[in-house]
């Protein structure tokens, strides 16, 4: 599977991991958007938002509670900090293997929804 978070997930492609269990990982962003920028994902390949499935939901709200606990962890849950998945062209994703994005350590600006 030609996909780049798989590779992280195997090892092939070194991350900077700031959590880790069998189910998900969490690591830095290479190219970080804020002070604090990163990445959780599941272990296991899913392409976006769309390709999640019913059977998925328990991991999904693993990604998101995996999300908060690492905020507490790296110090920014207090001060606040948003949660960004991005689902296909239009939704900015670049990288097909679902991901939450964790962004903080700042005053965000941009879209407020
Ligand atoms: P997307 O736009 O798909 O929601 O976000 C993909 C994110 O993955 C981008 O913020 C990008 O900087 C990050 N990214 C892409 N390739 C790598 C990589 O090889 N390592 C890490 N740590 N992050 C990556």
């Amino acid at each position: 599977m030609d996909c780049i978070f798989c590779k992280i997930v195997n090892g092939d492609i070194p991350s900077q991991k700031v959590f880790e269990n069998d189910r998900v990982l969490a690591f830095r962003d290479i190219q970080p958007a804020a002070p604090t920028h990163v990445l959780v994902i599941p272990k296991k390949h899913i392409a976006s938002m769309n390709e999640a499935q019913d059977e998925d939901a328990e991991l999904l709200g693993e990604l998101l509670l995996t999300a908060k606990k690492v905020a507490a962890e790296l110090g920014i849950a207090e001060s606040g900090y948003r949660l960004v998945n991005n689902v296909g062209p239009n939704g900015g994703q670049v990288v097909y293997h679902i991901h939450v994005h964790i962004l903080g350590g700042e005053k965000l600006g941009g879209l407020n929804v």
